[in-house]
């Protein structure tokens, strides 16, 4: 097979830095998209060094599923020994070409999908807890796009020392186009638009350009990038090509139930054996992604998806429940005095806001910053003073009320003593602030 590819990253109209990347080695048919997650510059760093590191794996003997389990041990490593990367990740989901096959290898909720005469479907499973829960029957897929907790995922490469890769066949077809993207393209364009988009431009690279485009005009919440591989007809494939129907398995890494795990690809001595599978259990397009073409993986894959669903699913549902309990617990139960604009205000919040959580103003004192006597106290009230109750918040603004108003008293002392009394008609200049005392 032959293919021809394009590829775009984009920032989005939101976000200040592009944590995702992608890989599209046309060389080696390597294909990848990689959405990073950590503070700072943590998630540039863990969708870098996975992408280089598989890349750079695939030149050997290592299977797909090999290079992204290498990739997760060099992230993981990288983010124990730097304070500044710990808890780094990377979505990941990986494409490799060998003959007319195409292996999908994939972990958290960047989706490969596969386009074929004219249809869209997708391949991939988001690991995210939003969809876990649509599986489960407990959320609707409209429920789950407009979820405030979609963008948690429930696996990543690089977060823990052993990653579970979820891998998919696909036997290709002249014509078919694969699409790998991040989050930031799904969550913003919805799947029929995408097709419409994938139908419209024929051309790789200005698909994946449309894609993007479509992404920042629907409010480019994320970053985005897409990865479009069109498969192309060279003749040699093309019998093979007519034979082969979409199949589609589900094979766990690290079961023996896999096909490809071990020799990445049936070799190519038996092109004739692996095509007799497929003929096995022809299936259209629209029921191919889901079931394994095989009766033996899919009754395999279905017992590994049930088992891990029930072992795994109502504990993460909890934990990340108690999670997002706890941080919104702490990021508003907690009160600090701070500035907005020049005005000193009652903040409830952190200072400089918790994750997704920014302070709200509570309420409002008669002070600005300029009237704040001590440059100890301005210096913390712009710093945000606190984190503390609402009571000792309240209390410090008492405070500074009460040191404003001794600093206007002793002023207007000195002012009377240093003025002699033919000058009194003259309006005195206001030194502490533009209210009078008597005002409060
Ligand atoms: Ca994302």
């Amino acid at each position: 097979m032959r293919f021809t590819v394009g590829a775009a990253t984009d920032v989005g109209r939101q976000r200040s830095n592009n944590e995702d990347a992608y890989l599209a080695d046309e060389d080696r048919s390597v294909f990848a998209v990689a959405d990073g997650m950590g503070g700072h510059r943590a998630g540039d760093v863990a969708a870098a060094v996975a992408l280089e590191s598989v890349e750079s794996r695939l030149t050997g003997d290592d299977t797909l599923v090999a290079a992204i389990q290498a990739a997760n041990l060099a992230v993981y490593r990288k983010s124990t020994e730097d304070p500044a990367l710990r808890g780094m990740g990377t979505t990941f989901t990986a494409l490799r070409i060998v003959e007319a096959a195409a292996y999908v290898a994939h972990v958290g909720d960047s989706r490969a999908y596969l386009w074929r005469d004219g249809a869209l479907a997708r391949v991939t499973d988001d690991h995210s807890l939003v969809e876990e829960l649509v599986r489960e029957g407990r959320l609707t897929p409209e429920q789950a796009a407009e979820h405030p907790q979609r963008a948690i995922i429930t696996r990543a490469l690089g977060v823990e020392e052993e990653l579970d890769v979820d891998t998919y066949e696909i036997a290709l077809r002249a014509g078919d186009r694969i699409l790998l993207c991040s989050d930031g393209l799904t969550t913003m364009v919805p799947d029929p638009e995408i097709e419409t988009i994938l139908r419209s431009e024929p051309d790789a690279q200005r698909a994946a350009d449309a894609l993007v485009t479509a992404a920042n005009e629907a409010g480019g919440e994320d970053n985005i990038t897409v990865v479009v591989i069109d498969v192309t007809d060279d003749g040699a494939d093309r019998a093979r090509a007519e034979e082969a129907s979409v199949a589609v398995a589900d094979l766990d890494a690290g079961e023996p139930t896999g096909e490809w795990e071990e020799g990445e690809h049936p070799p190519a001595s038996e092109p004739a054996e692996a095509a007799e599978t497929e003929r096995e259990a022809p299936t259209t397009l629209g029921g191919a992604l889901r079931p394994a073409p095989t009766p033996e993986p899919s009754a395999a894959a279905t017992r590994g998806r049930a088992r891990r669903v029930a072992v795994y699913a109502v504990p993460v549902l909890v934990v990340v429940l108690v999670v997002v309990g706890v941080l919104t617990w702490y990021a508003r139960r907690s009160y600090f005095v701070g500035l907005d604009g020049e005005d000193v205000v009652l903040y409830q919040g952190v200072p400089g806001g918790f994750l997704i959580w920014d302070p709200t103003v509570e309420a409002r004192s008669e002070l600005t910053v300029d009237d704040i006597a001590s440059e100890n106290d301005e210096a913390e009230v712009r710093d945000g003073k606190g984190p503390s109750s609402r009571g000792e918040a309240e209390r410090f603004i008492d405070q500074l009320e009460t040191a404003q108003r001794e600093a206007e008293r002793r002023e207007d002392e000195r002012e009377t003593r240093r003025q002699p009394t033919t000058t009194t008609t003259e309006p005195r200049p206001t030194l502490a602030g533009p209210r009078a005392p008597a005002a409060r």
